[in-house]
């Protein structure tokens, strides 16, 4: 992303916009902020002296209409300009990120500052793959289905909420999320988070795959959320990809 990255606020709560710009703009953003459909269309279309987007939030309540029809436009006309979307109930998450609006992210509200700088920062660098600033694997944030780590500040969300994770448990879905849609050997998540010179038995990740689970459970389910880190027999486990 060469120079300042711009990010598009469309939402009309002013209790919102007004510490969300401030935050942006000591991120280093330029912000622009639209109050409607209309005014966000126009700021997409550019025009004389309109710096173009490289990262949309958007609400879906505005006053003339769904956001979501934003990301409907822009995909209809072929673009791939990242949305974060603002959803009040997490039960509309489906209907945001599904192939109905196409949006690229989601926080459902009222969400943390913290992690919506994250899940942009994720955006802006899944938009930019061109630029391999990660040469190292050491990219700061890993996201997935609703799971947001921050390897800086070793800090955890799932749907907005921030988890307590042990250390050992932090840097096993580090290892798995870093991976996220592909098995990663018991040995591989061995050494990763134990150390090269591990030995004995391998229980001890058994235990912190299933108190890691437990944290990253749906209220809904009851015994550990095995939806997100599949056990692979026989070879290690997966965290699966959205
Ligand atoms: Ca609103």
């Amino acid at each position: 992303m060469p120079g300042v990255a711009s990010v598009l606020v469309v939402e009309d709560d002013p209790a919102i916009v007004d510490p969300l710009t401030r935050a942006l703009g000591r991120e280093g953003y330029a912000v622009e902020v639209a109050g409607t459909i209309a005014a966000a269309a126009q700021v997409l279309a550019g025009g004389e002296g309109q710096a173009p987007v490289d990262v949309v939030v958007l609400d879906r309540g505005l006053p003339d209409g769904d956001g979501l029809e934003l990301v409907r436009r822009a995909r209809e006309a072929g673009s791939a300009l990242p949305f974060l979307v603002l959803t009040a109930r997490a039960e509309e998450v489906d209907l945001v990120i599904g192939l109905d609006a196409g949006a690229d992210d989601y926080l459902t509200k009222p969400f943390r500052l913290p992690e919506l700088l994250a899940r942009l920062r994720a955006l802006l660098r899944r938009a930019a793959p061109e630029v391999d600033d990660d040469p190292l694997g050491e990219r700061t944030v890993l996201t997935a289905r609703g799971v947001t780590l921050d390897q800086g500040s070793r800090q955890v969300w799932k749907d907005g909420e921030q988890l307590r994770l042990s250390a050992k448990e932090f840097d096993l879905l580090r290892a798995l999320l870093r991976e996220a849609g592909t098995v990663v050997s018991r040995d591989k998540l061995m050494s990763r988070v134990w150390g090269a010179d591990w030995f004995g038995s391998t229980k001890t990740l058994d235990m912190h795959v299933s108190w890691l689970r437990r944290k990253l459970d749906d209220p809904l389910s009851g015994a550990g959320d095995q939806r997100l880190i599949t056990t692979v027999r026989g070879v290690g486990f997966r965290f699966e990809r959205d």
